[in-house]
């Protein structure tokens, strides 16, 4: 199992966690935000920044990265 952070759909997509990743891991399409993993420090500074505390910490199993 792995930490992962994932937005969930009460994101009003304000923006504030793609604008501050220093990583440029927040992906944005159309209105849709999500995490990308393998880019994702866990800095958690978009936590913080998120006005409605939509960005949770999540395990996954590892092994699921390898089912498409
Ligand atoms: S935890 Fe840090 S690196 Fe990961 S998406 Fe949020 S701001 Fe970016
Ligand atoms: S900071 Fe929160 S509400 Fe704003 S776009 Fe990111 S996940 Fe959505």
């Amino acid at each position: 199992m792995k930490p992962v952070l994932e937005i969930n759909n009460t994101c009003i997509s304000c923006d504030n966690c793609r604008l501050i990743c220093p990583e440029n891991a927040v992906l944005k399409n159309g209105d849709e935000y999500r995490i990308e993993s393998w880019s994702c420090t866990l800095c958690q500074l978009c936590v913080e920044v998120c006005p409605i505390d939509c960005i949770k910490v999540v395990e996954v199993d590892s092994s699921d990265e390898f089912i498409n």
